[in-house]
């Protein structure tokens, strides 16, 4: 049992990871957008981050790379469609290049992700 942040600003995803992660015993704390996201990393140390990478506010790569300064061990498992507003820009090596451990490209099941989890929190110990 680990304790999640998942950052998403679509609603309908946050619940599908919430609902997902909570099968496996999971804590899940949720944020929309990356300021929140990062406020709330802070505030409750948790031992991964789920994020979308294209999101208001703050986007995913931003966070990151904020969170990673102050806190280089950081755990992140990125999930995107991959496209940006117009579908031509692949967001997902963007993260791997800037620390996530791992990257889901959306849509995803509940076998792909539980396992993407395991092995980031497995790598993380
Ligand atoms: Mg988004």
């Amino acid at each position: 049992m680990a304790k999640i942040l998942v950052v998403d600003d679509e609603l309908q995803i946050r619940v599908m990871l919430k609902y997902m992660l909570e099968q496996d015993q999971h804590d899940v704390i949720e944020a929309q957008n990356g300021t929140d996201g990062s406020r709330l990393y802070r505030e409750t140390q948790p031992d991964l981050i789920i994020t979308d990478l294209v999101m208001p506010e703050k986007n995913g790569i931003d966070m990151l790379l904020e969170l990673r300064k102050d806190f280089p061990a950081v755990c992140v498992l990125a999930i995107s469609g991959g496209g940006g507003i117009t579908g031509a820009f692949d967001y997902l090596p963007i993260a791997k290049l800037v620390g996530a451990s791992d990257v889901l490209r959306k849509p995803f099941g509940m076998q792909e992700l539980r396992e993407a989890v395991r092995k980031a929190l497995d790598e993380a110990r």
